[in-house]
């Protein structure tokens, strides 16, 4: 697929956000327009025996193809290194769609285990139900994905780094252990987008995208990709156009105009969260930070290595008391704020704080919380781009409060 003009492939990663895709119709406007249309016409009935064959190439039904979403689809694709990109109605319509088109029954996937909510039970309750197994690892333990690995392993699916512990995996040795076993690698890459982590350059296969977080940007709208090789795109566009898990052209637009300011927007969540992370570390309130732009984060050396920026979720534990178990120390400091939203949302320029282990990890028994480190002191920031004195005097009421 002709996804670059010649120009674009020189182009740096900010000039594509803002240029990239972008074909002007005839009515020579500046901005990109929207098609809000459901179906296209044709010039004769020749012309339209042509489409619906593929003998010629054309819209059709925005269901298969529509000019607002293929412009979001090679704006990401571009950012992305990918040949090729398929929008879907969400991220998870995203996985989904991958794993209808690339999995069968009897096949296996190989994930790690500190995987987004709704993955962990697509994969589990829905993909299962089909006869496809997956199997949870450590995320960084790369001798556990090798064990994993069986002749029917055929997806190695990660998020990297993980909420909210902000883990890493070896992009790079996973795609080796993956295509050494016949097997694709598949990265959510979400928490850092294109800006700052770049899975297909370091051997992914497929990145994976939630658009309603950094790529919109501003909480605007549900929607999601597939980004990688025309070979492995064609399958999933299929399911997307047979299944219709499709992008509305409306939501494209966001993202499109999301993606415009996509490099400064997530340089200034870093700088918030960089900022933020190491006045919690200092805080006598609080007993820990995850965040792997600190030093004291075990795989500080690989994250600084493999990506650009240590992106903006981070989590922090408060030190409960005496009086105060972890977990009232913990809503404490959450209800304490006015600025922040509380909410399990993240990807916003609006920061949101939420209690992993009653909300987004509320589900998982004691033992799986344990071992997935989601303690009862535990909080997690998805820092935004509000004013970092404003973020850190939001905590500062809740936590000086409880030494
Ligand atoms: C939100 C999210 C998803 C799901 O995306 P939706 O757009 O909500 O369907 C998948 N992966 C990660 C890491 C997410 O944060």
């Amino acid at each position: 697929m002709d996804s670059h003009t010649p120009s674009e492939l020189d182009w740096a990663l900010s000039t594509l956000a803002i240029r990239a895709g972008h074909e002007r119709t005839h009515e020579q406007e500046h901005a990109e327009p929207i098609f809000p249309t459901s179906s296209f016409v044709y010039g004769s009935a020749a012309e339209a025996a042509a489409k619906f064959s593929g003998e010629e190439p054309g819209n059709i039904y925005s269901r298969f193809t529509n000019p607002t979403v293929r412009t979001f689809e090679r704006r990401l694709a571009a950012l992305e290194g990918g040949e090729r990109c398929v929008a879907t109605s969400s991220g998870m319509a995203a996985i989904l769609s991958t794993a209808l088109a690339l999995l069968e029954a009897g096949d296996e996937i190989v994930a790690s285990r500190s995987l987004f909510g709704s993955t962990v039970s697509l994969f589990d309750k829905y993909l299962g139900k089909f006869g496809i197994t997956t199997r949870y690892v450590e995320l960084a333990d790369l001798a556990a994905w090798e064990a994993a690995m069986t002749p029917a392993t055929k997806l190695l699916f990660a998020e990297t780094p993980s909420n909210p512990l902000s883990e890493v995996v070896d992009i790079a040795a996973l795609a080796e252990i993956a295509h050494r076993h016949g097997a694709l690698l598949a990265i959510d890459n979400c928490f850092l987008t294109p800006a700052l982590q770049r899975p297909l350059d370091l051997g992914a296969d497929l990145v994976i995208h939630s658009a309603t977080k950094y790529l919109d940007g501003q909480g605007r709208a549900i929607g999601g990709a597939v980004v990688g090789r025309d070979k492995e795109l064609e399958e999933v566009f299929g399911v997307v156009r047979t299944c219709g898990p499709c992008l509305s052209p409306f939501n494209a637009w966001i993202f499109t105009k999301g993606l415009e300011t996509l490099a400064l927007r997530m340089r200034a969540h870093c700088e918030n969260a960089q900022a933020l992370a190491e006045w919690l570390e200092a805080h006598p309130a609080v007993a820990r930070v995850h965040y792997s732009g600190l030093e004291s984060h075990p795989q500080h050396g690989l994250a600084a290595r493999q990506q650009r920026g240590f992106g903006a979720v981070l989590g922090f534990e408060v030190k409960g008391s005496e009086v105060k178990g972890d977990r009232e120390a913990a809503w404490s400091v959450i209800d304490a704020t006015r600025l922040l939203s509380i909410t399990g949302n993240l990807g916003d320029v609006k920061t949101t704080i939420t209690h992993p282990a009653t909300t987004t990890h509320g589900r998982l028994s004691d033992a799986q919380k344990a071992a997935a480190g989601i303690s009862e002191g535990l909080i997690r920031v998805a820092v935004g781009l509000e004013a970092i004195d404003d973020i850190r005097a939001d905590l500062a009421r809740g936590l000086d409060a409880l030494v």
